[in-house]
Parts: C-alpha cells; sequence; structure tokens
C-alpha cells in the first residue's frame, strides 16, 4: 500500500495564499522528482479555497480532500456544504471529526456519523479522527474513548465493495504541540483501532477498505518511526504549511 500524506491547512490560508502554496508544492514535487505514483498526497484547504485548487491540482496526481462535510445532501442547512457538492468540486476526501470541531463546534459521534455515511454515498473517502484529550489520559480512559468514537462512528455503516475509509489517531493534546505521541504508543493504538473495526465491519472487510495513520505533531524528522507497520500514514498540521518542510517530511518516507 502507498504511503498516505494528508495537508489540513486549516483556516490558515486565504484563498490567493493557498493558490501560492498549492503552486510551490507543485514545483517542488517536480524539481523532487516525487512520484505521485508511490505515494497518495491529499491537500485539505478550506472549503473556499476548493474549486481553485482543484484547478491547479488537475492530473497532477496530488488529491484534493474537504476539512468537513455536512450529512445531508440539499435543504435548509444554512453555512453547510453538502458532500457530493465537495466532489463536484474535485475532492475525493473528506476529514471527518476532527478535534478541533468536535471541540469549538460541538461535532457529537452521532453528527460525525452520519458526516461518513453522507461521505461515503457520495464517493468521498472519508478521514475519521479519532483521539484522547489530556484529561482523559490521565484518567487512564485513552482506550475506552477511541474504541467509542470508533464504534459510533461506524457501526452500522456499510462499506460497500470498492470504498475506503481512513481513520486517524490524532491525541489531541499533542495537536500542533511540537511534541508528538511516542511512535510505539501511535502503533499500539492503530492496533487498538484495528481490532474495533474488524469486530464492526470483519477482518477481511477491514484489510481491504480501511487504513490507519497517525497526526499530532508530525515533523521531517518524525514521520519515519510513525509511518511504518500498521500505520500507512500522516495526517500533517503546521509541518505542511511550508512548503519546503512539507516536501523534506514526504521525501523522508520515499
Ligand atoms: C491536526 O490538526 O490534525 C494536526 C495533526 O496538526 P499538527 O500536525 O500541527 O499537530
Amino acid at each position: 500500500m502507498k504511503p498516505i500524506i494528508v495537508a489540513n491547512w486549516k483556516m490558515q490560508f486565504t484563498s490567493e495564499k493557498t493558490l501560492e502554496t498549492t503552486k510551490k508544492l507543485l514545483e517542488l514535487f517536480k524539481e523532487e522528482k516525487i512520484d505521485p505514483q508511490k505515494i497518495e498526497i491529499i491537500i485539505c484547504p478550506s472549503f473556499a479555497a476548493l474549486p481553485q485548487a482543484a484547478q491547479l491540482l488537475k492530473n497532477k496526481g496530488i488529491k484534493l480532500g474537504a476539512q468537513d462535510c455536512f450529512w445531508e445532501e440539499k435543504g435548509a442547512f444554512t453555512g453547510e456544504a453538502s458532500p457530493s457538492d465537495l466532489k463536484e468540486m474535485g475532492a475525493d476526501y473528506v476529514i471527518l471529526g476532527h478535534s478541533e470541531r468536535r471541540e469549538n463546534l460541538a461535532e457529537t459521534d452521532e453528527m460525525i456519523h452520519k458526516k461518513i455515511k453522507a461521505a461515503l454515498l457520495a464517493k468521498l473517502i472519508p478521514i475519521l479522527c479519532v483521539g484522547e484529550t489530556f484529561d482523559e489520559r490521565q484518567k487512564g480512559v485513552k482506550d475506552y474513548k477511541i474504541i467509542n468514537q470508533v464504534t459510533k462512528a461506524l457501526e452500522g455503516t456499510e462499506i460497500k465493495p470498492g470504498e475506503q475509509i481512513i481513520v486517524a489517531y490524532e491525541p489531541v493534546w499533542v495537536i500542533g504541540s511540537g511534541q508528538a505521541v511516542a511512535p510505539e504508543e501511535a502503533h499500539y493504538t492503530a492496533k487498538v483501532i484495528e481490532q474495533r473495526i474488524i469486530d464492526l465491519i470483519g477482518f477481511s472487510l477491514t484489510k481491504e477498505a480501511s487504513s490507519f495513520i497517525y497526526g499530532g505533531s508530525v515533523d521531517e524528522k518524525n514521520i519515519k518511526d510513525f509511518v511504518t507497520g500498521e500505520i500507512s500514514g500522516a495526517l500533517v498540521g503546521s509541518a505542511s504549511l511550508d512548503p519546503d518542510q512539507f516536501v523534506k517530511l514526504i521525501k523522508s518516507i520515499l
């Protein structure tokens, strides 16, 4: 399986800056001979920049992702974006359940579950984020929390042949901190998540349709320790904002 690297640009860039950064990345990928056949690179800009970013990325082998979607396709839902609209704009992936949305917008596991179903229906690949807060960790409920998030997001979701789902373990307390968790911890947690998914959808579908990535202060120095074995890739925030740094990060796992 190809390594998967997801760049989450959050709300860090204006549309103009998104285009400038995307152009720079494409130049660097060419210069450094990064072959998109060997790695799945997914750029997730803000909603507003998606159509223009899609134009730039067309036929370049680099994929586009949205940072969220709504669970309905149409209707009186002011401010929301439908999964098929995102697909039409050029997105193939969608990040769902990011801790910043769970925290700032009170997104619940039930809402995330509905979004996953809607995303799959629109042929978007969901990137489901799960992870414990520092407080939950201190209380010793980390695994319980993650198993619960995975269960509530995926229970009753039918994964049809050809559909994919990516689950990102993102310990909330290390996101943006500059200090990742120990790689052994991330590998152990990927196993815990995989076991839960096997229980929910069965062994062969899990192996066929799901992948696990790690997110939380990944950079060019530590990525190699994470992206190996059961962890197929990384969700990268801060270290994806600077094109030179992001390209170094990608090169260090090729
Ligand atoms: C994130 O927000 O998903 C993330 C992984 O951010 P960072 O790489 O900055 O920790």
